[in-house]
This record gives structure tokens, C-alpha cells and sequence, in this order.
């Protein structure tokens, strides 16, 4: 299979603004920032999302965030930061390889979140009881 855009950056073979490198991850700026400073953090080892990817990888990448996050935070002054992950194209993904985004946030930057939705009564509680139901398969 054709090696992702990621992958080609984790070889070298494309050039990116990388900011940190350990054993398992690597880190660099987005080119197409929300806000500057919004970094993606990439496993080493393949994996296409949140979906497939092991354990030891995702621990790593979270371990990543939680070492650079305040980092970048300070770095370009920002009042908050955001830690995000598509996966699957229905939810935005067009990277196949795992990555999460840090985005530093400014008081008034003006992204808005999500729209909230509302459960009927009783929606919740069942929708509840099958996804127990399946965690405890
Ligand atoms: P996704 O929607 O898959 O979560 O996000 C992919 C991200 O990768 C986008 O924010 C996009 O700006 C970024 N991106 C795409 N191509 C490149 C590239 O060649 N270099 C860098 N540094 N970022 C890229």
C-alpha cells in the first residue's frame, strides 16, 4: 500500500516542521494551522485511526500530547488548547495514518464547538445498556 502523506514525513522523504521525536512518536506543525502552533502527534508504528491502533502506540501518542501541550501552549501564548482525533472520513479524517491534533486556543478566537443534541426520554439509559452490554463481551 501507497504510504501516507505521515508516513513520508516520519521517513524524511517530505519535509515538515517537526518539533519533538521519541522512540515511538513524532510531532509537527500543521501546515493548514486552525491556529499556529497546531501540532500533530503520529505513532511510529502504522495504524490507520483510533479504530486499529495498539494499546502501546496510543499510550505513547497521549504521552506525547501531555509532554508538548504545555509547552506549545506557552510558546505562542495561548489561553487554552484543544486535543482532537478524526476517525473515518464521516468524522472528518483524510490522513490515513493515526494522528492527533493540539490546537492552542486564544479567549475569542471564535471556533465554536459541536452542537449539542438532546436524548427522549429514556434514550440514554438504553443506549447505555448496550454499550455495557458489549464492553463486558
Ligand atoms: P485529519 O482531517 O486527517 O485529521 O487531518 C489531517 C491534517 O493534516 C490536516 O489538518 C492538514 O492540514 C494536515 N496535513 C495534510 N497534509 C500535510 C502535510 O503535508 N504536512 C503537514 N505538516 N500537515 C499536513
Amino acid at each position: 500500500m501507497e504510504p501516507t502523506i505521515f508516513e513520508k514525513i516520519l521517513s524524511r522523504e517530505i519535509p515538515a516542521n517537526i518539533i519533538y521525536e521519541d522512540g515511538d512518536t513524532l510531532a509537527f506543525l500543521d501546515i493548514a494551522p486552525n491556529n499556529p502552533g497546531h501540532t500533530l502527534i503520529i505513532p511510529k508504528v502504522h495504524s490507520r485511526n483510533l479504530l486499529d491502533i495498539t494499546e502501546d502506540s496510543w499510550l505513547a501518542v497521549m504521552r506525547t500530547a501531555r509532554k508538548l501541550a504545555p509547552i506549545i501552549k506557552e510558546a505562542v501564548g495561548a489561553d487554552g488548547i484543544n486535543i482532537a482525533m478524526n476517525n473515518e472520513p464521516a468524522a472528518g479524517q483524510v490522513v490515513f495514518h493515526a494522528h492527533v491534533h493540539l490546537i492552542p486556543r486564544h479567549e475569542g478566537d471564535g471556533f465554536t464547538h459541536f452542537p449539542q443534541g438532546k436524548y427522549e426520554d429514556g434514550e440514554a439509559e438504553a443506549l447505555a445498556e448496550r454499550i455495557k452490554a458489549r464492553i463486558a463481551n
